[in-house]
């Protein structure tokens, strides 16, 4: 078999997790950054009757080593574009891209060796069995023989029992599952996974969630996309908003979280609430089924205690308390749609 890239020195092909001290590229400027984008753009060239696409404006991003990054944004923003860039399997109209230390053009097998890459389109040759394919795909990375780890992959896919299966009868979970074994044959230092949970169901969900979890706990860095909110709120340390080809914000979950000045205070009354309530000024009730009453505030403006005040004083007894917090999707839609107000789109 041909091999166009085998693994730089100093990478070892397997084994415990990812040894930071050995996989340095030239380490100059790297820091602890696991990638460096810094004005990447791309332009798709015109096919047939479609012109030319511009999908990325020019981005400058950092992911910090060991994080779990979440890549956010509506559908057709770049995101696929700009972690097929990473991937190598696109080619950036200018930039540059550095990959655990490697400068994507001056050491492409270094910087392709420290990626392992969970793309969103299925790859997989049906003709193939899933341990045939690791091996190949092994192969490819210049993974020795006996350093394989075919049947651990496949273990922790729960796809031990179709090692020997055609890839073609698998079912779509489970070339979900085959798809992040392929990825992870190397034993990369990052993972990137583009829409891994993308109409999957919750138990396939879970497992690739938990699998994630571990990978990242034993110091693999995770970059992953999901139109999923609550789940990048869940997994990501840090997060990336892009919109249009461009960078909209990129921050920690919490601090983007606490952007968010509007809350909600759920009370539960006990008994039925009165048809009317005076609410303080600038709060919204909205009457939730069950009888709990929601009150949306400005933190800046209004406090808890004004309301409870408020509810008590309309002669209401008070069962239960709880408030709601500010989630990723507030803050995205905020973000994006004051984009689209300002620029909209071509
Ligand atoms: P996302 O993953 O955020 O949904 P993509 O990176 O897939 O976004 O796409 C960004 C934009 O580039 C979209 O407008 C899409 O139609 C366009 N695009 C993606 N791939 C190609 C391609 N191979 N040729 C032409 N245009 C493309
Ligand atoms: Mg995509």
């Amino acid at each position: 078999m041909t091999c166009p890239f085998g693994l730089p020195d100093g990478i070892p092909a397997l084994g415990g997790g990812p040894d930071n001290s050995k996989r340095d590229g030239s380490g100059k400027g790297m820091g602890e950054n696991a990638i460096e984008i810094e004005g990447v753009t791309k332009t798709y060239a015109a096919a047939g009757n479609q012109p030319p696409k511009e999908a990325l404006a020019g981005i400058d991003l950092t992911i910090p080593r060991g994080s779990v990054f979440g890549l956010l944004g509506p559908n057709g923003a770049g995101k696929s574009t700009l972690i097929n860039i990473l991937a190598g399997l696109v080619v950036k109209s200018s930039g540059s891209v550095r990959i655990w230390g490697f400068d994507q053009d001056k050491n492409p097998r270094q910087s392709r060796a420290s990626i392992g890459v969970m793309p969103q389109e299925p790859n997989i040759d049906p003709f193939f069995t899933p341990g045939a394919l690791l091996d190949v795909q092994a192969g490819l990375y210049g993974v020795p023989k006996g350093e394989r780890r075919t049947d651990e992959i496949l273990a922790m896919v729960g796809l031990s029992d179709k090692k020997d299966a055609y890839a073609r009868h698998l079912s779509g979970g489970m070339r979900r599952r085959l798809l992040l074994a392929k990825a992870l044959v190397h034993a990369p230092p990052i993972l990137v996974l583009d829409e891994p949970t993308a109409g999957v169901d919750i138990e396939l969900r879970q497992m690739l969630w938990g699998q994630v979890r571990k990978l990242n706990e034993a110091g693999t860095t995770i970059i992953l996309t999901t139109h999923y909110l609550e789940e990048a709120e869940e997994m990501c340390d840090e997060i990336a908003i892009i919109h249009h080809g461009s960078l909209l914000v990129r921050d920690t979950t919490s601090a983007l979280l606490s952007t968010i000045d509007s809350r909600t205070l759920l009370i539960t009354p006990d008994g039925d609430a009165p048809s009317t309530i005076t609410a303080p000024e600038g709060v919204d009730l909205d009457r939730r089924k069950g009888g709990a009453l929601a009150f949306t505030y400005r933190r800046a403006q209004t406090s808890p205690g004004d309301i409870i005040d408020a509810v008590r004083a309309s002669g209401i007894t008070i069962r239960d308390i709880a408030i709601e917090e500010a989630h990723l999707e507030d803050v995205f839609l905020t973000l994006t749609r004051a984009q689209d107000a300002e620029a909209p789109a071509a």
